[in-house]
């Protein structure tokens, strides 16, 4: 018999229930063109020799193909990876308050430009500026959509058509495609660096500058440690160095991070805080709002009211504001540090904060219940990162969960697959689950993925 002939036609394979209840969910129209589409697609397998599918088959990759192409491709998933701030998985969760001002925001109408004392026209830049100034003790403060806005809208206000120095050891790529010496060229700065990779010296800064040198500029070598013999300037020496000049040039803090909170008091390594950074006499501090700020995705400048007003003033700026749901989840976010709730209120400091033992009691809580599931699952001591470009090198000690596999790549695509999505590591031919990063609340539904993907294979 012919097999095309076996083929429904449109219509049919419309009719089918399962196909029904899809066009209830996402409309005829669509439904219908994705048909069309999957029946081309069979008569092209078809007469590349394949047999033709049955009718529930068919339907059945409909739906699949329906699924895929009209429901969200942006989605929550479950971060069993143990690196807190992943830049690839949304950087920092926002606290449940942070959350609830977005929504409420985001779905009516707000105060973003609208003086409720004067009845007219207000700023969106006043939102979080009060909050930023009484946590830091900057004069003054300025939130664009990210860091690397932030840092450019800096140099091009400051440096455009000038020199400003920088240490070769800090001339990094951060990722996404920042990187400084391109920074500076697109801000239409002229870049002067000084020292080597490891080693730079105040001495090194203060051969370079010149009567050109607009700023010295000082950035976070984030996402990599050089160790061994090294030397580098604290922000308050290049300070000091340039109150010596007759015209003192600015000095620049691009800090990535930023942290409001001493991280050695969570058994970290020292970071210089934003505080630290403000009273050290920086021109401009920058830092971004979603990674130790624990934040939505923002770029914050902090600096004098006089460069704060400059800035705004520059028709980039209104090229790169933020919108008010990104300032009313700042701002409840920085509220939190206010009244000192901090360390826990906000998702990435407990995630941090966590105690060892809470850690392994929630990886042997997962053990159990992976192994009423039947899968021989364990506990194994282990190590999670900060990410985000924050404290480079640095771990924490916790708990893992392995589960055994015989192809550990293809369970950790199954995890991927699921709804709800759970991305794990891949250590030494083990999947491991760190519950560190899971938040709490998702114990369940990451149990019943990694049960159903097991069972799958
Ligand atoms: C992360 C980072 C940036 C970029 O910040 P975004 O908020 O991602 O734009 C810039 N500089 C440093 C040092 C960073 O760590």
């Amino acid at each position: 018999m012919n097999p095309y002939r076996q083929l429904p036609s449109l219509d049919r394979l419309l009719d089918q229930p399962a196909v029904q209840a899809l066009i209830g969910e996402f409309g005829r129209l669509a439904v219908r063109d994705a048909g069309r589409r999957l029946l081309e697609q069979v008569r092209l397998e078809i007469a590349g020799g394949e047999q033709p599918p049955d009718l529930p088959g068919l339907a059945g990759r409909l739906a699949a193909q329906v699924w895929r192409d009209l429901t969200p491709t942006l989605r929550p998933v479950i971060n069993a990876t143990g690196i807190v701030i992943h830049t690839n998985l949304g950087r920092a969760p926002l606290s449940a308050a942070a959350a609830q001002s977005m929504l409420a925001v985001a779905a009516g109408y707000s105060t973003l430009e609208y003086d409720l004392e004067a009845g007219g026209r207000g700023s969106r830049y006043v939102h979080a500026e009060r909050l930023l100034c009484e946590l830091t003790g900057a004069e003054a403060a300025l939130v664009v959509n990210n860091n690397a806005a932030a840092v450019t809208l800096v140099l091009r206000a400051v440096a455009s058509g000038h020199e400003v120095v920088i240490s070769r050891g800090e001339l990094v790529e951060i990722g996404g495609g920042f990187r400084i010496p391109d920074i500076l060229q697109q801000s239409g700065a002229r870049l002067v660096e000084v020292g080597t990779t490891n080693r730079t010296r105040l001495a090194d800064y203060e051969a370079a500058i010149s009567g050109a040198t607009a700023a010295l500029l000082k950035v976070h070598p984030s996402n990599f440690r050089i160790v061994g013999f090294t030397e580098s300037v604290s922000l308050g020496d290049l300070v000091a160095l340039a109150r010596t000049q007759t015209t003192p040039p600015a000095v620049l803090d691009d800090q990535g991070s930023g942290t409001l909170l001493d991280t050695t008091s969570f058994g970290l390594a020292y970071e210089m805080t934003v505080q630290d950074s403000i009273a050290a006499g920086a021109t401009a501090t920058m830092f971004s709002g979603d990674k130790l700020l624990g934040g939505p995705q923002a770029g914050v400048i902090l600096g004098s009211k006089d460069l704060i007003a400059g800035l705004r003033r520059q028709p980039l700026t209104r090229a790169l504001r933020v919108d008010k749901a990104t300032l009313a989840a700042l701002q409840a976010t920085l509220l939190a540090y206010v009244r000192g709730s901090a360390a826990q209120e906000i998702p990435v400091w407990q995630m941090i904060g966590a105690a060892p033992e809470a850690l392994a009691a929630r990886a042997q809580e997962w053990v159990r219940g992976l192994r009423q599931g039947g899968l021989p699952a364990e506990t194994l001591p282990g190590q999670s990162a900060v990410g985000g470009g924050a404290l480079p090198g640095q771990t924490l000690p916790t708990t893992l969960v392995a589960l055994p596999s015989p192809q550990p790549d293809k369970l950790a695509l199954t995890l991927r697959r699921g709804e709800p999505a759970v991305i794990v590591r891949i250590e030494d031919d083990l999947v491991l689950m760190d519950p560190r990063t899971v938040l709490p609340g998702q114990d369940e539904a990451l149990l019943a993925a990694v049960n159903a993907a097991s069972n799958e294979g």
